[in-house]
């Protein structure tokens, strides 16, 4: 370094080192409402492959399977192809409406409660204390030198993690293979290179996201607290601290520089060290605040032993919170603009979704028309369009399908192998046909006509049709 150098002024850098967290334990209503949340959700990932769904011989019997080998996706008694992917567009689309909606309304329950990322964290902080003990005792643990006990500690903690990384990842791929089946492989080697693949990337990304990465994935990774609060407005449900009625804080007993009392808060710091992303949230509303409501349970704790009234630390409204510092009554108001906007979204996706499900049929009809040559003009001077037709019969039967097609007077039709245009298909298949259609040229009034293809089933007489273009030479 030259002298020049060293008189410089260091830059300031924009890299923070991480701090680790050490939650506290905490006993209380949002707590409760955390373990139950967590025990629910985990129930159903854990749990979910496992349940079947008699769907009839030679097709998979369970209830949830994204087959994608046999491009099929099972939801219980509905049967998802790929040419109706457009369901999962609606539910995804239901989910984010959905999610505008809660958080409109009660603020960051979605990060809370329910995100996984959350819940595994929870499970994993869990098993940290269950080994390592509370708060101080992790501190403590942490600063000692390595002894045979603490890499006892680690080695149990990180056995267990690993454990419910590789549940997790392998519960991941059982929604995509028969469960049973995965298991069976997987334990005998039998499995296939992928599925171990996907096994281990889940299990990777449980194991350091929700033991390693913890509260830094909500604070930098995660796109979805930057543009939540275009969600909130002044009657949105939030974790706030009620600053008019904390300050000035200080200990029980202690009195103001005037001799006044002081405010409730007792500066105690139990709502900073049981925060799951280390907020101290009598700074005000912070990005990396959660919403689990933590710090209430432990404030309102305190509040109880020091005989002060609760929710010193409140969920609820911005609105509210001004309304009480002012001495006036707090109001509930859900029903506003924006919440009204989300669930008619939401009904109307949802009943477009039922109804479609419900007039859904189980044909489908496509057709390919030839490129080269677009047509040929016949011997006595008719003009033949060559296509490629591909009837979908989505049911377990074997179906039989007539085939007419309208738009050109005298127009004649041909399935190419088929004496009377009424072609099989297969249950739960596709069939795939040649088409020829001739029309008489004087029938033909511009070089593109419109046409119908239609596909009658000959035992429900359910129809399926498919729009074309008939090509013809210039006019
Ligand atoms: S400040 Fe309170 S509500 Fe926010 S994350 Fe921390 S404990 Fe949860
Ligand atoms: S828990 Fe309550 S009393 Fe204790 S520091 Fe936090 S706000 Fe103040």
């Amino acid at each position: 370094m030259t002298v020049q150098d060293a008189r410089q002024p260091k830059s300031p850098t924009l890299y923070a080192a991480h701090e680790k967290i050490y939650p506290q334990r905490v006993f209380g209503r949002f707590r409760l409402i955390k373990w139950i949340a967590l025990v629910t959700l985990l129930g159903f990932y854990y749990v979910a492959p496992w349940l079947r769904w008699d769907r009839g011989p030679g097709v998979p019997d369970q209830a949830l399977l994204l087959d994608l080998p046999g491009r099929r996706g099972y939801f219980f008694w509905i049967e998802i192809w790929p040419q109706e992917v457009y369901y999962l567009a609606g539910l995804l689309m239901l989910g984010a409406f959905g999610l505008f909606l809660a958080t409109s309304l009660l603020g960051r329950v979605w990060c809370g409660f329910t995100c996984p990322q959350t819940v595994w964290t929870d499970l994993y902080l869990w098993v940290e204390r269950w080994i390592e003990g509370d708060r101080n005792k992790r501190m403590k643990l942490d600063k000692e030198p390595l002894s045979a006990r603490k890499a006892m500690l680690k080695v149990a903690k990180h056995a267990i993690w690993l454990l419910i990384a590789l549940l997790t990842g392998g519960a991941w791929a059982m929604y995509f293979n028969d469960a049973p089946t995965l298991v069976r492989e997987f334990v005998t080697f039998r499995a296939t290179p992928t599925q171990y693949g996907f096994v281990a990337l889940f299990t990777g990304t449980t194991y350091l996201l929700a033991g390693w990465a913890r509260e830094q994935v909500c604070i930098y990774m995660c796109p979805w607290p930057r543009f939540q609060a275009a969600m909130f407005d002044e009657r949105t449900m939030l974790v706030t601290y009620e600053e008019w009625r904390g300050e000035p804080r200080g200990k029980v007993k202690a009195l103001a520089a005037d001799g006044s009392k002081l405010g409730d808060c007792v500066d105690c710091n139990l709502c900073f060290n049981v925060c799951p992303t280390g907020v101290d949230i009598r700074n005000g509303q912070q990005l990396a605040c959660i919403g689990c409501g933590l710090c209430i349970d432990a404030c309102n704790g305190i509040m109880s032993k020091v005989g002060r009234a609760p929710d010193l630390i409140t969920y609820d409204s911005i609105y509210n919170s001004a309304q009480r510092a002012a001495g006036q009554q707090p109001q509930h108001r859900f029903v506003r603009p924006r919440t009204i906007l989300y669930a008619v979204v939401i009904m109307i996706i949802g009943l477009a979704m039922a109804l479609s499900l419900s007039l859904r049929t189980r044909l489908d009809v496509s057709l390919q028309a030839d490129r080269s040559p677009l047509f040929v003009r016949l011997s006595h001077g008719d003009i033949q369009n060559g296509y490629t037709i591909k009837i979908l019969n989505m049911i377990r039967q074997t179906g039989d399908y007539r085939i007419t097609v309208t738009g050109i007077d005298d127009l004649r039709l041909k399935v190419i192998g088929v004496d009377d245009n009424t072609v099989t298909v297969p249950g739960d298949a596709v069939g795939t046909f040649r088409l020829l259609l001739q029309a008489p040229a004087k029938s033909l009034h511009d070089e593109a006509t419109h046409i119908r293809v239609m596909i009658e089933d000959q035992t429900t007489h359910e129809t399926s049709s498919h729009d074309a273009i008939f090509r013809g030479p210039e006019k």
